[in-house]
């Protein structure tokens, strides 16, 4: 089946442990009972895409252990393409995240098997029919850099979540279709949002949280007020919904301030429940909005 987005990025197992307080050095604590999540920045972003009816394919790398093919399964049930996902002789990604009971995450990232996702991954793809290419960090910059460069010169649109910040070529800012970070990425690039062009995208989007977001292109730049929602319950993975959601909406042929629109929905959806892919709307949740 031809995809009409590709999203290329990080698959992880987030292992949450809640425990009363963090262990100092040479100190052990008991914690609660291991929850194994889904998640990763590309694996987010490719269900995010996915719920609300984007045919989509994850490019990225998973180890040959079990949650290897956790990672699989949970991707295939959301509807995402896997035959782009190769498998590493690293093990699987894994976050080891810790939580305390002010809510507070304690995180360590073991990038495993995303560590291998390679440029030549990338020369392998075929781009028929697809419209859009959206890159996550959290694999190798380098696949990162190339990958924009191959998409742009087969005429698909190159859009990346540079979160967090990295050092990208000019050239590669320059073939870049939508670079999409959030405020505070944004401070740390440019000095205003209009001065993020001068980087050298052909538009920018700036994430503001709950309110919403701001598109930025050469004729000026729209603010997109989020909608209201009734209680946050967590935002993990709100930045990540809302470039899966993007990515669906400009693949399918809205213009950029109308794919926004419809991200901060679907964005502000996901703050209203737990988790990150869990709390993903589809496309019938986002219609039953008003407004
Ligand atoms: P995260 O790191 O939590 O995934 P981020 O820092 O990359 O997020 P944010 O700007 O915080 O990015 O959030 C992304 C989008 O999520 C916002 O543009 C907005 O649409 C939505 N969002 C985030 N927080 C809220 C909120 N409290 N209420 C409504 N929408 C929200």
């Amino acid at each position: 089946m031809t995809n009409e987005l590709l999203v290329l990025g990080s698959a992880n197992a987030d292992l949450v442990v809640e425990v009363g307080r963090r262990p100092a050095g040479g100190e052990t604590v008991l914690g609660g009972d291991t929850v194994v999540l889904p998640g990763g920045k590309g694996a987010n972003t490719a269900v995010a895409a996915a719920r609300v009816g984007a045919s989509v394919a994850l490019v990225g790398a998973v180890g040959d252990d079990g949650y290897g093919s956790v990672l699989r399964e949970s991707l295939e049930s959301a509807g995402v393409g896997t035959s782009l996902v190769k498998t590493s002789a690293r093990p699987t990604g894994i976050a080891y995240i810790t939580v305390t009971p002010d809510g507070e995450n304690s995180i360590v990232v073991s990038p495993g098997a995303n560590s291998d996702v390679a440029p030549s991954d990338v020369d392998s793809l075929s781009f028929d029919g697809v419209r859009v290419l959206t890159c996550s960090l959290e694999v190798p910059l380098e696949t990162v850099v190339h990958a924009i460069g191959v998409a742009a010169r087969a005429g698909v649109r190159p859009v990346l979540n540079l979160s967090p910040v990295a050092e990208l070529p000019a050239e590669a800012l320059r073939q870049l279709d939508v670079l999409i970070v959030n405020e505070h990425e944004a401070a740390q690039l440019a000095p205003d949002w209009r001065g993020l062009l001068g980087l050298g995208p052909a538009s920018a989007i700036v994430t503001l949280g709950s309110r919403g977001a701001a598109v930025v292109t050469r004729s000026g730049v729209v603010e997109v007020p989020s909608i209201e929602v009734p209680e946050v319950v967590d935002t993990t993975g709100a930045g990540d919904a809302f470039a899966g959601a993007l990515s669906a909406r400009l693949a399918q042929g809205d213009d950029l301030v109308q794919a926004a629109r419809y991200a901060v929905k679907v964005a502000a959806l996901s703050v209203t429940k737990a988790g990150a892919q869990p709390s993903y709307p589809t496309a019938a949740e986002v219609r039953s909005l008003t407004g």
